[in-house]
């Protein structure tokens, strides 16, 4: 079986240690299989990201080992790829321009209703006058999540549109990654389950686009509070490099490996080497939320 895997960070802020744990479960899975592990920074909401933290992640990456395969692609590059895969959206009659303001979709329902699908607004990928939406078929979705089991996600029709451009001229997150994980040939994608959820919309755009989608795996995020993902707004701490030993094994804690099944590394080569081969995404806690300790910034099991 060919496999290729990946790890898409956004760079909104340094690496944090559930960056590191979803790298590394994306990586063992890979490399267990034999297969390839890309690196894709997910820089495509350009007011939201930082691109000095683009280096940041990427030295933190090579501090823990990591080494991608093929060429590190960068989204903010690759906005010609975006626009052919809308075009042929487009022809197959998928987007529709929406004219909606946030307000007036809070005020009808909360949810986006599918208000501008019969509206008939002038459509152009270029001009940038609208935001532009993706008919999202099906309002039900059935796959098998490669940890979770069988996913069954009904919505009605409509409710689910994405924006696909929106009407500053930002590629969306869900058009970027799925057109990426086509073009770079992904087969499995490892995760947190935080996004399980824009799931449904990526099936529904690997069926419009006529391309086999990946395998899903949806691990647990780590989180410093109950519904506190680790993250820059949360002020999660960075991940030291110099202690990139300690953070690795204690990522496999999380990853389901206590410390004492762990035997005594002598280095973050011998560690992944033996992790290629003892993981398993079973060993994992069934739970969506794993509780890690930030005190004094520093990582420590709670
Ligand atoms: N860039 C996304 C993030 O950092 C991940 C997207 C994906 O893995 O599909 O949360």
């Amino acid at each position: 079986m060919s496999y290729v895997g990946r790890f898409a960070p956004s760079p909104s802020g340094p690496l944090h240690f559930g960056s590191l744990v979803c790298a590394l479960a994306s990586f063992l899975h890979a490399k267990q299989h034999k297969g390839k592990w890309l690196l894709r920074i997910e820089d495509i909401d350009t007011p939201r990201v930082d691109a000095k933290m683009n280096a940041v992640i990427i030295n933190s990456l090579k501090a823990h080992g990591f080494m991608w395969d093929d060429e590190l692609i960068y989204q903010s590059q690759r906005h010609q790829i975006y626009h052919r895969y809308l075009q042929t959206l487009k022809q197959q009659n998928y987007i529709y321009s929406c004219a909606c303001s946030r307000k007036q979709i809070r005020a009808r329902s909360g949810s986006y209703d599918g208000f501008c699908r019969d509206q008939n607004l002038p459509l152009s990928l270029l001009d940038n006058q609208y935001a532009l939406r993706f008919k999202h078929v099906t309002n039900h979705c059935n796959f098998v999540d490669g940890f979770w089991g069988t996913q069954d996600i009904r919505h009605p029709i409509g409710t689910e549109d994405p924006v696909l451009k929106r009407a500053d001229g930002i590629y969306a997150y869900h058009l970027a990654v799925v057109a990426d994980d086509i073009e770079q040939g992904v087969t499995h994608i490892v995760r947190g389950v935080d996004i399980l959820d824009t799931t449904p919309v990526h099936l529904s755009l690997y069926q419009a686009l006529n391309s086999q989608a990946p395998a899903y795996m949806h691990i647990p995020v780590v989180v410093q509070a109950q519904g506190e993902k680790l993250s820059k707004q949360h002020h999660s701490p960075a991940i030291d490099d110099k202690s990139a030993l300690s953070n690795l094994q204690l990522a496999l804690v999380y990853l389901g490996i206590a410390i004492e099944k762990q035997p005594n590394f002598a280095d973050i080569d011998e560690l992944l080497s033996w992790a290629t081969t003892n993981w398993s995404i079973n060993q994992i806690q069934k739970q969506t939320e794993l509780l890690i300790s930030t005190k004094n910034g520093v990582y420590s099991l709670p």
